[in-house]
């Protein structure tokens, strides 16, 4: 096991066969080594740094019905809400007088933002902010859209893909969502020039090895700029309520494998590995992840923004996020720093 986590490392690249052996194979100590070299190979690259970004969850009206998520439209128990654009402007001062270079604009598949808000929107924050990177993370549009809001001045776009498996798609997603639209959309991302990423939940259901390693050769494959994986985590008013959580594990071990197979890639230790383990973030860190995402979102809606149940940092303001996420990484040895962390593969211009 220790040479093929070695050959990993070396080659950036194992084999189908050899990474379905290691995810379904791998003791804790060998996974103990595994996140070890990841962490290394994250500190060769980007020093004993990670990235902020201000998460801002602008909307939880969603046309949707993604069968795990907790803001799908069937979602009647749902008290839904959107930000104007006045109160996106404010969460981004906040931000910035705290220190965030970049802002990440979530939110539900929500048409009231018309292209035209969107890009006002987007706009807006440019101008105010032009030292400040702008992600998108609004789930599918067309073409058109994505490359109006680029113009705009969003430079990076956040669409996990998922899962890279067919078939595995149609049991999380209802028959009118398309694998192939959403694959087409990365595509296109990325054509027009975005930062792009893409990911996927780890143990959602029906999702099997075999899902796992087409999951990490689309990665390896696509080459995106950021990689954005979680447990999956279960909401009590989905279809998927009764399913079990996906493991904090299998999630360290996945963070490893994508530092590994992609050594610049920008990987969040995310809020749903926080709230599946009360030091879920520092333990992605110490896995090889290199950003944080604490939240700027009013704490008024906070609670609402909720995709699976018991998400944590829905009770404190953005400064107090900003200070315990510092003072979680400062414990294990790391700093957060408030550049605009661009992965240093894509820097593109002043965007
Ligand atoms: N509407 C946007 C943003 C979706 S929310 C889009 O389509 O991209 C961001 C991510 O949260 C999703 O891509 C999904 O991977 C994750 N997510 C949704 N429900 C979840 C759950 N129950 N557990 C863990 N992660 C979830």
């Amino acid at each position: 096991m220790r040479n093929l986590i070695d050959k990993l490392a070396e080659k950036n690249n194992l084999s189908d066969e050899e990474l379905k052996y290691l995810i379904e194979n791998i003791s804790d100590e060998d996974l103990d080594y595994l996140n070890k070299t990841a962490r290394k190979k994250a500190d060769e690259i980007y020093g004993k740094k990670v990235f902020v970004r201000g998460l801002i969850e602008f909307t939880n009206y969603c046309k949707n019905n993604c069968y795990y998520c907790g803001i799908r439209a069937e979602n009647k128990n749902a008290e839904r809400y959107r930000l104007c654009e006045e109160e996106i402007l404010n969460c981004c001062k906040q931000g910035y007088e705290l220190g965030f270079r970049t802002f990440v604009l979530q939110g539900g598949e929500d048409m009231y933002y018309s292209d035209d808000m969107i890009c006002d929107i987007v706009k807006k924050i440019h101008k105010e902010y032009p030292d400040c990177a702008i992600t998108l993370s609004i789930g599918e549009r067309d073409e058109n859209a994505y490359k109006r809001f680029f113009d705009a001045g969003a430079a990076r776009f956040l669409l996990r893909h998922e899962t890279a498996d067919k078939e595995h798609y149609s049991k999380l997603h209802p028959d009118n969502m398309s694998f192939e639209n959403r694959m087409k959309c990365l595509e296109t991302l990325k054509k027009i020039g975005y930062q792009t990423g893409c990911g996927f939940m780890v143990g959602s259901p029906y999702q099997t090895t075999d899902c796992l390693v087409k999951d990490l050769r689309f990665i390896k494959n696509f080459e995106p700029a950021m990689v954005g994986i979680g447990p999956y985590l279960s909401h009590k008013h989905t279809p998927f309520c009764d399913k079990e959580n996906g493991s904090v594990r299998l999630t360290l071990m996945l963070l490893s494998i994508i530092r590994l197979m992609l050594p610049e890639v920008l990987l969040p230790a995310t809020t749903a590995l926080g709230t599946a383990k009360s030091d879920g973030r520092e333990k992605g860190i110490l896995a090889g992840a290199n950003v944080v995402m604490p939240n700027l979102s009013p704490v008024s809606v906070r609670k609402k923004y909720s995709l699976y149940d018991n998400k944590i940092c829905t009770g404190e303001e953005s400064a107090q996020c900003k200070f315990c996420l510092s003072n979680r990484m400062k414990s294990i040895g790391y700093e957060v720093v408030t550049s605009r962390g661009d992965n240093i593969k894509f820097v593109k211009g002043d965007k």
